[in-house]
């Protein structure tokens, strides 16, 4: 509990009984979090108040949008360098095909895209499959 108020209050944010909840449930899991995965793990929060949640936590470089082979959007927990509207989160994801747990590999970053010198990259997000350790 004490961890979560504290990481709160290190991005400027006030500890309401949802945020606390919300991020507790990140540092348990190793996994990205869909809303659905949120909201079934904390029975009785108003949707809204949740939504609302991650939202403030993406805003505030809590939480990053990961998107799976499927195109879900599911939610992870940032590493430190991220910071209010900055995400450094140049790292792949993993998604096993059997268990669908889409996890962040901060060990391994993202690739060098060279692209014609006409064209910019602004995002750049790439999700590895195959099957994690569990199943395997
Ligand atoms: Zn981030
Ligand atoms: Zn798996
Ligand atoms: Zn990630």
């Amino acid at each position: 509990m004490a961890d979560s108020t504290q990481h709160l209050s290190s991005h400027n944010i006030r500890s309401t009984e949802t945020r606390v909840a919300v991020l507790d449930l990140f540092l348990e899991n190793k996994q990205a979090l869909s809303k659905q995965d949120i909201e079934s793990n904390l029975p009785g929060q108003d949707r809204i108040t949740l939504y609302r949640t991650l939202k403030t936590f993406e805003d505030k470089g809590l939480i990053h949008k990961v998107f799976n082979s499927s195109n879900k959007l599911k939610y992870a927990l940032c590493s430190e360098s991220c910071g209010h509207e900055e995400h450094n989160d140049q790292h792949i994801h993993f998604e096993c095909t059997v268990c669908k747990q889409t996890t962040c590999i901060e060990e391994v970053p993202l690739p060098k895209i060279e692209l014609p010198k006409d064209y910019l990259v602004q995002k750049l997000e790439l999700t590895v499959s195959g099957l994690c350790n569990n199943c395997k």
